[in-house]
C-alpha cells in the first residue's frame, strides 16, 4: 500500500493543521470538504488570482537588474521537505522573490494594536518560502493580503519561523499516517467559523466522549453489561452544549410524482417539463435531494449536473417503494466503513446497538400514545414500559425481534385512538369510484397496503428509509450493513436500524398530522384490486405533511438545543459513527422527553 508519507503535503493543509489538527485530519486524510459562507467568500477572493498559470523563469535566470514583475498561480514543490504549494502571486524584484497569499478575512490584531498575519497563514507562507528556497530562489519575506480590510501584512521568514514550520510539517505528516482522529478543540472560537463544524460536532463529541478513557478492549466488556445499554441517565454532564450547527438547512428536497414528467437542466437550473411545456424550474443550489416517483425521465446532462453538486437522486415506484439512489462520487473516506464492517462482526456490539434502538423505538411509541391518544390507554402504556425494559436487557437479537413485534402489536392496536377525523361531520366522500374510504385502522398490513392509513404508513416509512439511506451514505457508512437488521437484497439495513426510534416520531406523526389536519382526505386514495394507494395529489399533500414534520424543531434530550428533525437524523448518524471509530462509547438513541 502506498503510504501518505510519500505524498507531497499541500501548503494549504499546513494552514489547516495549524488552525486545527482535527480539521486537517478530516480534509487531508478523510477527504471531507464542506463549503460554508467563509469558504465561498475565500473562493471568490481567489478568482482574482486563480487562472492560467504564469511562467516562472528558473532561479538562475532572474537577474538583479530585472524590473519588478508579478506572476500568478505558480505551482512549485520541494522533494526535500515533501511539500507542494500553489502560490497565488509571486512578486519578483531583481533576483528577489516574495510570495503573496490572498485571504478573505482580516489580519490578527496584536496586543499593542499592530496587525500581523494569523499563525496558520504564517505557517502556510513559510512553507511557500521553503519551497521557493529549495528551488534556488532568493526569498526573505512573505505577504498575506487580507481582502476584508484590504491590508497587506508583510513578515520576515527568520530561522525561528522556519524551525517552527518544519516541526508543524513533521507533525502534520505523522497525523496523516495516524489511524485516530485528534479530539475536537475545546470551547474554541474557531469552531463556529469552521466549515466542518456540522461534520465534526465538537461540542457533542466532547460531551459524549467524557468516558472515552475506557480502552477499546474494556469497551467490549462494557458493551455486554446489560444494564448499561440504552441507559440515557448515564450520559456525562447535564449542562446544554453550544449549538454550532444551524437549526435547519435552507435546502429542501424536491419531489416529482407525476408520470410522464421530463427533467432537464440548463445553467444549474432543473427544468421539469410536461409534454414539452416547462411546469417547474428549481435552482440546484436550493435542493438537497431529488425524489422521483414512477416513470419520470431525467436527461444525462441533468444527472451529471445533479451528481456534480453531490445531490442524491432517489427513485421510488409509483406505489412508493424505494428502490435506489444515484449520487456523485460521495465520501472518499473508507475509514468509517472499515470500522463499520469490523464492528458488525462483533455480536456483543450489534446486540448493544440493537437493544438501544429497539428500546428507544418502544419508548417513543409510548410517548406518541401518551401525547396523542384521545384517552391514553393505561394498560397499553404499562405493557410498553415493560417491553422497553425487556428490550434494554434482551439476551439475543432473536428475543429482541419478539419484543419489538409484541410492542408494535400493542402500539398499532391503539393507533386508532390517535385518529381524530372519523366524526359524523367528517363522513367520507365519494372518491368517484365505487369505493368509500375511511380512516379506520385495524392492524398493520403492507405489500400491498389494504386501507388508507396503511398506505400512508408504508409511504412514510419508505421516505424515511430513503432519507436515512442518503444521510448514512453522506456520513460515510455503507447503508447495506446494519447492526440489527440483516442484509437483504434491495434494502438498506443500516438505514432501517437508524430509523427505528424515528418511525413513531417522524413517520407515524406525519401520517397522523396529515389525516387529523385534513391535508389528506378520503378522495386522495384509489383502490386497485385489494391494494389501496394514494393519488398523485394525495402523495403531493403527504410530502408536504412529511416535510413539515421533518422541519419541526425539537429539543435534543442530551444537548439541550433545538434543531429540526432532518438535522437530528444527521446528528444521530454521526454520533453512531463516533462510537464505531472509538471517539465515544455510548450511542445515545434519540428519545423525546
Ligand atoms: S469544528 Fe472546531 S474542532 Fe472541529 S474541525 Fe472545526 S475547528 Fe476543529
Amino acid at each position: 500500500m502506498i503510504q501518505a508519507e510519500n505524498a507531497l503535503l499541500p501548503a494549504r493543509m499546513i494552514n489547516e493543521y495549524v488552525y486545527c489538527p482535527r480539521l486537517f485530519y478530516y480534509e487531508h486524510v478523510e477527504g471531507i470538504f464542506v463549503h460554508n459562507l467563509e469558504t465561498i467568500e475565500g473562493s471568490h477572493v481567489h478568482t482574482r488570482v486563480d487562472g492560467k498559470e504564469d511562467d516562472l523563469p528558473p532561479a538562475a535566470e532572474l537577474l538583479e537588474t530585472d524590473r519588478p514583475a508579478n506572476r500568478r498561480s505558480i505551482t512549485l514543490s520541494s522533494e526535500q521537505y515533501g511539500i507542494i504549494a500553489k502560490l497565488d502571486l509571486l512578486e519578483t524584484d531583481g533576483s528577489l522573490v516574495t510570495p503573496v497569499d490572498y485571504k478573505r478575512g482580516e489580519p490578527c490584531k496584536a496586543e499593542d494594536g499592530s496587525i500581523e498575519a494569523w499563525p496558520a497563514d504564517r505557517a502556510q507562507l513559510t512553507v511557500q518560502v521553503l519551497i521557493l528556497r529549495d528551488n534556488g530562489y532568493v526569498c526573505e519575506e512573505a505577504i498575506v493580503y487580507y481582502a476584508r480590510t484590504k491590508q497587506r501584512v508583510r513578515f520576515t521568514i527568520d530561522e525561528q519561523l522556519v524551525a517552527e514550520t518544519l516541526q508543524q510539517i513533521d507533525a502534520a505528516r505523522r497525523l496523516a499516517n495516524a489511524t485516530e482522529i485528534p479530539p475536537p478543540l475545546e470551547d474554541s472560537p474557531k469552531c463556529p467559523r469552521c466549515s466542518l463544524v456540522g461534520v465534526c460536532l465538537p461540542e457533542e463529541t466532547r460531551r459524549m466522549s467524557n468516558v472515552r478513557s475506557i480502552s477499546r478492549q474494556q469497551m467490549i466488556l462494557f458493551e455486554v453489561e446489560p444494564n448499561r445499554t440504552a441507559n440515557l441517565s448515564n450520559q456525562p454532564g447535564d449542562e446544554d452544549v453550544r449549538r454550532l450547527v444551524p437549526s435547519r438547512d435552507d435546502l429542501k428536497p424536491l419531489y416529482l410524482n407525476q408520470p410522464g414528467l421530463y427533467v432537464g437542466c440548463s445553467r444549474k437550473v432543473l427544468q421539469v417539463k410536461d409534454k414539452k411545456k416547462i411546469v417547474q424550474q428549481v435552482r440546484l443550489n436550493e435542493v438537497c435531494q431529488v425524489n422521483l416517483f414512477g416513470s419520470i425521465q431525467v436527461t444525462t446532462q441533468a444527472i451529471q449536473a445533479i451528481c456534480t453538486e453531490e445531490i442524491p437522486i432517489a427513485y421510488f415506484s409509483m406505489g412508493g417503494w424505494f428502490y435506489g439512489v444515484t449520487h456523485g462520487l460521495g465520501v472518499k473516506n473508507i475509514y468509517l466503513r472499515r470500522e463499520q464492517f469490523r464492528w458488525a462482526d462483533v455480536p456483543s456490539f450489534c446486540l448493544r446497538i440493537a437493544r438501544a434502538l429497539v428500546a428507544g423505538k418502544i419508548k417513543n411509541q409510548r410517548t406518541m400514545l401518551q401525547r396523542n391518544h384521545i384517552e391514553p390507554p393505561k394498560v397499553a402504556l404499562v405493557h410498553l414500559k415493560c417491553m422497553q425494559e425487556d428490550a434494554e436487557t434482551a439476551f439475543s437479537q432473536e428475543s429482541l425481534l419478539g419484543i419489538e413485534g409484541n410492542a408494535a402489536r400493542v402500539y398499532f392496536q391503539n393507533l386508532q385512538g390517535m385518529i381524530k377525523v372519523n366524526d359524523p361531520e367528517d363522513s367520507p366522500t365519494d372518491s368517484g369510484a365505487d369505493d368509500l374510504f375511511t380512516f379506520e385502522f385495524n392492524s398493520r398490513n403492507r405489500r400491498p397496503p389494504k386501507d388508507p392509513i396503511n398506505a400512508l404508513l408504508s409511504l412514510a416509512y419508505s421516505i424515511l428509509a430513503k432519507d436515512l439511506t442518503i444521510i448514512s451514505q453522506t456520513v460515510g457508512f455503507d447503508p447495506f450493513l446494519g447492526f440489527y437488521h440483516q442484509p437483504r437484497y434491495g434494502r438498506a439495513p443500516l438505514a432501517l436500524d437508524l430509523m427505528e426510534p424515528f418511525r413513531p416520531l417522524i413517520a407515524d406523526s406525519a401520517v397522523l398530522s396529515a389525516i387529523n389536519t385534513k391535508m389528506i382526505r378520503p378522495e386522495h386514495f384509489i383502490r386497485a384490486g385489494n391494494a389501496v394507494a394514494l393519488t398523485p395529489d394525495g402523495r403531493k399533500a403527504f410530502f408536504r405533511a412529511y416535510e413539515q414534520r421533518m422541519d419541526t424543531l425539537v429539543t435534543h434530550p442530551l444537548f439541550g438545543y433545538r434543531v429540526n428533525y432532518r438535522r437530528i437524523l444527521e446528528i444521530q448518524c454521526r454520533l453512531l459513527a463516533r462510537v464505531l471509530t472509538g471517539e465515544t462509547t455510548n450511542y445515545p438513541v434519540f428519545v423525546t422527553r
